[in-house]
């Protein structure tokens, strides 16, 4: 009897879960007969779910388009400020935080210089932002979903250790270290992974059938593999530590100590570190034909083709460059292709390498989504 009672339960949770989904993905407005039609439910059961969606607050009354004649029927939309997820990103410099809502939109996002590179710092950095953050828009901890936080490193949740971060100096801290300052769920993950699997969100359902490598520039360099939408993350979770990558073995020395490493010549910290100045200014005297700065780039270019191609060998699919020095590739995009097809025997064009659509919040968004994920498996 029991059996019973929990499969029927778990029948109508999985309808429910059907519904609600199919709204949130819902560009516009859902009526019950579009639902119905969709889903191949029953308007009762249809009806039913409804009522107990909307007094639960998960969805409401959207405004529909005008319709052409008789009573315009009714829509539902979901309650986007039903409960809250952050994401958090650390770097070598500067701590980002993102508010988003159910839908993943943005409320609010901030950056805030890193204090100290230490777990329980920055655990405490990150909570007394986010109180500011939440005070500010007047959102109470009870609707947070929890907090997702990114590390330019390599994360092993089973043993629950920032195992290595070469650009944080970082090595063998517990993750509970960090999770410890703040009073939401904490869940600890690799930036790139992060990356890819926004990137992966916003796909088209044709592009999500195709297996990708994402290719992280930013301070340091990383990466990941997503295979059937989710990544590999291989026998020690160092999948896709594509920055440390031996592109030249007499080359100069890497964040990690050995040499000719593709994040030796390709990071922001090349222009940053070694030249002292922003990857802004440096790119206004690239476009405006500062030689110096002109060859810098062009061996920038140079040495991410080689890396590129590379990764092309290796996995034979599409490759998504993102991460923050993505967003002065567009420009160039043709030219990185053409030197990445010219050092291929089995490729004439460079189609393949595409440029992501959140080259500065990538991993701000797919960390946070975990949260807003789980909560939309649970309804
Ligand atoms: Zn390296």
């Amino acid at each position: 009897m029991q059996d019973e009672r929990s499969r029927i339960s778990d029948r109508r949770r999985h309808t429910r879960n059907r519904m609600y989904r199919y709204i949130y993905n819902a560009v516009t407005p859902v009526t019950k007969q579009q639902l119905a039609n969709a889903l191949g439910f029953s308007l009762p059961t249809v009806h039913q779910n409804i009522g107990e969606l909307m007094e639960a607050g998960m969805i409401r009354p959207g405004e529909m388009q005008k319709s052409t004649g008789g009573r315009p029927a009714v829509g539902y939309t979901v309650n986007e400020k039903i409960r809250y997820s952050v994401g958090a990103s650390v770097t070598s410099t500067s701590i980002r935080i993102l508010l988003t809502d159910i839908r993943q939109n943005e409320i609010d996002c901030r950056t805030v210089p890193l204090l100290s590179p230490e777990g329980a710092k920055i655990g405490k950095q990150i909570a007394a932002e986010l109180d500011r953050c939440l005070a500010d828009h007047g959102i109470d901890d009870g609707m947070v979903l929890g907090v997702g936080i990114t590390f330019p490193g390599v994360i092993d949740r089973r043993k629950n250790t920032i195992v290595l971060s070469p650009t944080l100096k970082m090595k063998d801290i517990a993750l509970s270290e960090v999770a410890e300052p703040l009073r939401f769920p904490v869940f600890i993950e690799n930036d790139s992974t992060c990356g890819g699997a926004a990137e992966w969100l916003g796909l088209s359902p044709e592009e999500k059938k195709e297996d990708f490598v994402y290719l992280y520039l930013e301070n340091g360099i990383g990466g990941a593999v997503f295979i059937n939408g989710r990544p590999y993350v291989g026998s020690n979770r160092r999948s896709g530590e594509f920055g440390h990558m031996c592109i030249r073995p007499d080359g100069p020395v890497c964040n990690c100590g050995k040499r000719g490493c593709l994040e030796a010549y390709c990071s922001s910290l090349r222009i940053t570190r070694d030249l002292g100045i922003s990857a802004e200014t440096f790119m206004q005297e690239v476009r405006r034909g500062n030689e110096q700065y002109l060859a810098i780039w062009e061996d920038i270019l140079l040495h991410l083709s080689i890396g590129i191609d590379n990764l092309r060998m290796a996995f034979d699919c599409s490759v998504i460059l993102g991460g923050y020095m993505s967003r002065y590739l567009e420009p160039y995009l043709e030219r990185l292709r053409e030197m990445a097809a010219g050092r291929s025997p089995f490729e004439t064009d460079g189609d393949y390498i595409r440029l992501g659509k959140y080259p500065s919040r990538a991993a701000l968004m797919g960390v946070a989504w975990h949260f807003t994920n789980e909560f939309i498996s649970g309804i």
